[in-house]
């Protein structure tokens, strides 16, 4: 454990990912004495892990207007979200921006994912580190120069609140005990989402969601949700949440998506199933309905060249890959080791490279790389590569029900006194669906607001 657990503090933040390291510069910035825990040994969570895209608008870098942007956010939610919410994303997106521009996190570019109009999601300008791991650093830079005490191996179990229901501290645990720290303030829930708790995916899951594979930080256990369920929070969008994003790779747990780069996609039966430029969720709850949920992943080496240069290929890496001199040979090494159709999965590409020759794809459209950006690669630059992968989750959706002042609302529609959350432990914003990028960009345009709010202050 990093430090001893102080008595009390003003603000206590749980989690430290890009929510609950927002919401701590914030309130440090107002004035307040901030300790932030963190359950994991070394800051970890899904923040670290992540290719750091973030959606804005307003920018610099994408100066597409707030209402432009909204009305992405409802299309890629089906229309179905906390509109309270949704608008204050695109309404606080701006200053957020500059915000973080001033605190040392900058943009290189912009990048379009499927259901956007613009390329909304912002990419972390980096130069060694992958997106994520950089705007961790750089969050944590900035808090640490406020004087912030970051508490590591110091894991959060309750609230403690006092006889008229406010929150007013945690009970931590620790070997020997579960010392409580008093915060005169307020609390703040940035603990992440639950994708590794499986009682809770059990609960709130449709069947066969048990199966994804999270990729996520070991901490997004759901303790933040378990502690305010206890103090009588309401959820929002729980069952809708529970759903996978990427493909992963079974055999070591890493992330893999070359879809983006060119890769085509084909179930076990050696068939395409799915148009390989759409939004990856989509691709993945397809997935999960195709024989032993697996998604073959097939490239080449110019796809292979392509992607390594992108920040999802600078992210999601470790996975294990096959590689072999001819096509036909590739596909038999697959079918020995996982049971791919080899003579179909052939078919499928051949007849794949044709609509790439034609520029159409009548099968599944894909007539994009990704969205409507890009012109799709053909398969046919030796070696090849295939990946063997099933449908993983970088998050849920769901989550604490909030209001637009990061309150925490409880299950009779009141806010309960001295609670805040923000980040993915939240639902409400995502609705029924995801624009790529706004978990990013809400756990830190959402912990912003939340650590000025915990004081009182506020919007900007
Ligand atoms: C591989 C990958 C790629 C992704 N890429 C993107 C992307 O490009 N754009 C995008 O928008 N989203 C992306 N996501 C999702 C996104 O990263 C997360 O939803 C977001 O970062 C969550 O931020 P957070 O601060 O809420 O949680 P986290 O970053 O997970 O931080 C929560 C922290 O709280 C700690 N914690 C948990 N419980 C406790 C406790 N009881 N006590 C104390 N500490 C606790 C955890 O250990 C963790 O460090 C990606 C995720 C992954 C895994």
């Amino acid at each position: 454990m990093s430090g001893e657990v102080p008595a009390s503090a003003d603000v206590i933040v749980v989690g430290c990912g890009a929510a609950g390291l927002s919401a701590a510069i914030e309130a440090a910035d107002l004035g307040a004495d901030v300790l932030v825990l963190e359950s994991q040994p070394a800051p970890a969570g899904s923040t670290r892990l992540s290719a750091g895209y973030a959606v804005f608008c307003e920018t610099d870098l994408q100066p597409g207007p707030a209402n432009e942007l909204y009305e992405d956010l409802l299309h890629a939610h089906h229309g179905d979200h906390d509109e309270a919410l949704a608008l204050k994303y695109v309404e606080a997106a701006p200053s957020a921006y500059r915000r973080l521009v001033d605190l040392g996190v900058t943009f290189a570019g912009t990048f379009q994912f499927a259901h956007m109009r613009r390329p909304w999601a912002h990419e972390i300008e980096s130069v060694d580190l992958h997106g994520g791991a950089e705007l961790g650093l750089r969050l944590e830079r900035a808090a640490r120069e406020r004087g912030i005490r970051i508490l590591t191996s110091v894991r959060a179990r309750r609230l403690i609140c006092d006889e008229s229901g406010r929150v007013v501290g945690v009970n931590v645990e620790r070997t020997g005990g579960a010392p409580e720290i008093g915060a005169s303030t307020g609390v703040v829930l940035a603990s992440g989402g639950f994708t590794r708790n499986t009682r809770l995916i059990g609960n709130y899951g449709a069947p066969g969601t048990e199966s994804i594979l999270p990729i996520t930080g070991a901490g997004s256990l759901g303790d933040g949700l378990v502690m305010a369920l206890a103090r009588g929070a309401d959820t929002a969008y729980m069952a809708a949440g529970v759903a996978p994003t990427g493909p992963a790779d079974p055999r070591t747990g890493k992330g893999a998506m070359l879809i983006y780069s060119g890769a085509v996609i084909l179930n076990r039966s050696g068939r395409r199933f799915c148009d390989e430029s759409g939004l990856y969720n989509d691709i993945s709850w397809a997935g999960l309905k195709q024989p032993g949920t697996q998604i073959f992943q097939i490239y080449d080496a110019a796809i292979r060249q392509a992607h390594r240069d992108t920040m999802l290929g600078r992210t999601l890496k470790g996975y294990d890959e096959f590689q072999a001199g001819s096509l036909t040979e590739l596909m038999h090494l697959l079918e020995a080791d996982s049971g791919l159709d080899a003579d179909a999965a052939l078919e499928s590409i051949e007849r794949y490279n044709g609509h790439v020759d034609a520029g159409v794809d009548p099968d599944f459209g894909r007539n994009h790389l990704v969205g409507h950006s890009g012109t799709p690669r053909k398969i046919a630059a030796p070696p090849y590569y295939g990946i063997v992968t099933v449908p993983g989750t970088t998050h849920f959706n769901g989550g604490l029900k909030i209001d637009p002042e990061m309150r925490v609302i409880d299950v009779f529609g009141h806010p309960i006194a001295g609670l805040f959350a923000a980040g993915e432990v939240t639902g409400g914003f995502h609705g029924r669906g995801y624009l790529s990028g706004t978990h990013v960009g809400m756990a830190l345009i959402f912990g912003q607001l939340a650590g000025r709010n915990v004081c009182g202050a506020g919007s900007p």
